[in-house]
């Protein structure tokens, strides 16, 4: 088997990279571990940037998402009780849109499917081979049978725990990574959202979250201990502890209904150095992790591809194979500047177990950045998501 750009993972990255580069003529496989059906069974992100947005739309598949998604200007954050709007629109000039990651994956599936691209579901043990060299291979397993994809590239779009990064000799990358002392238990349910922007809390209890996929499915989150366990926490329970961060307004309109899904997640901050090896090149979870605070880990792997795409354009369109050693670090720029803005939102809307001291700068932080227009426009440029990289 052969193929220009072998692509391992087919979550947003993996079927995001596949599309646009199938769309100007550069041949790709996608090798994937689950089913489809399984991966459009993971609930996951919500908000795209205005980029992500523009992307989708220049890989020809926002037909549904311009249908179905919705455009938000504006959200708003509580801290003890106080609202503040942050105005998207007016500050920075542009908005987000609110279509769930499992609909962009469908969409991407229909898309490939359409396309005849090729890409093999449930495979098994896939082994990166010579990305040290011009000519890698990925071997992999299906249906018991053994195979050898022999390529130009490989994308490793395989997630946090996928094979790609792994791949890569230990002594040549470097590791950072920040673990957070709490976790996300999020519920969805087909009820309507509480308002049509979404909320964010900071209340004594802990931070909370008010988010939606669309005008009948609410996702609601709050921050609880690392020990607590999602057996622990019933329908009830989790309304009636949501109702208690809200302030009595706001609750008053929370409608509430059985959870469709509930789900504890750890927070944590982890991006590697460099982001490619030889041929190979990592993108979205497999080179870094925010936590969830600011919707950025679906957006920065759609900013992976789209660097990586247009390199690839130069590489084999251009004739410039050597654009593509600028991957790593046209990345890490804007990788960065989106892990220090959601260490930013998750360092100053959650509790912590604080001194004193550093509860007041908390509290001072909260108080500044959400009194001062300058730090609210700061704020609105990065939750719209800052530009991606002109690459000429
Ligand atoms: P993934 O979506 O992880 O896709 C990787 C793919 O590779 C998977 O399909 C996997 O099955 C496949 N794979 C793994 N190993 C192999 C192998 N050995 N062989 C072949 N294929 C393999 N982001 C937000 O912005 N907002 C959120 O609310 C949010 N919630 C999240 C909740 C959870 C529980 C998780 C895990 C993530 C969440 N994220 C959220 C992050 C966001 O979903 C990811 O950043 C995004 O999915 C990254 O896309 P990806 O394609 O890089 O990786």
């Amino acid at each position: 088997m052969k193929t220009q750009v072998a692509i391992i993972g087919a979550g947003p990255s993996g079927l995001l990279l596949g599309q646009l580069l199938h769309r100007c003529g550069i041949d790709n496989v996608i090798l994937e571990r689950r089913s489809p059906e399984y991966v459009l069974g993971r609930i996951r992100a919500g908000v795209l940037e205005h980029g992500t947005v523009e992307l989708l739309r220049e890989a020809g598949v926002a037909e549904h998402m311009d249908r179905d998604g919705h455009i938000h200007d504006g959200f708003s954050i509580f801290v003890n009780g106080q609202r503040t709007r942050i105005d998207l629109k007016g500050l920075s000039g542009t908005n987000i849109m609110v279509y769930g990651q499992t609909e962009v994956t469908r969409d991407l599936m229909a898309a490939r499917a359409a396309a005849g691209a090729p890409s093999y579901y449930e495979v098994d043990q896939v082994e990166l081979r010579d990305i040290d060299s011009a000519r890698p291979s990925v071997a992999f397993m299906k249906d018991g049978q053994s195979h050898v994809l022999e390529c130009d590239y490989v994308a490793g779009c395989d997630g946090f725990h996928g094979p790609s990064r792994q791949a890569i000799p230990h002594e040549k990358i470097r590791e950072y990574q920040r673990t957070y002392p709490f976790g996300w238990l999020g519920l969805m349910a087909d009820t309507h959202p509480v308002e049509h922007e979404l909320i964010y809390i900071n209340h004594p209890r802990g931070f909370a979250l008010c988010s939606q996929r669309s005008l009948t499915r609410s996702r609601y989150y709050l921050q609880v201990p690392l020990s607590d366990k999602v057996e622990a926490w019933s329908d009830d329970r989790f309304w009636g502890e949501l109702k208690n961060r809200m302030t009595p307004e706001v609750a008053a309109e929370l409608e509430t209904g059985p959870s469709l899904e509930k789900s504890i997640a750890p927070l944590h901050s982890y991006v590697v150095e460099p982001m490619q090896y030889g041929h190979l090149f990592l993108l979205g979870d497999a080179a870094h992790i925010v936590p969830p605070t600011g919707a950025k880990g679906l957006n920065l792997a759609a900013s992976d591809v789209y660097a990586l795409y247009h390199l690839m354009r130069k590489a084999y369109l251009d004739k410039q194979p050597e654009a593509l050693q600028r991957y790593s670090e046209i990345c890490l720029r804007r990788v960065w500047k989106a892990e220090r803005f959601t260490w930013w939102m998750t360092s100053v809307l959650h509790r912590f177990d604080h001194d004193p001291f550093s509860q007041r700068l908390q509290e001072t932080e909260a108080a500044y950045s959400l009194g001062s227009v300058a730090a609210r426009t700061s704020i609105a440029e990065n939750y719209v998501g800052l530009p991606f990289e002109t690459i000429d």
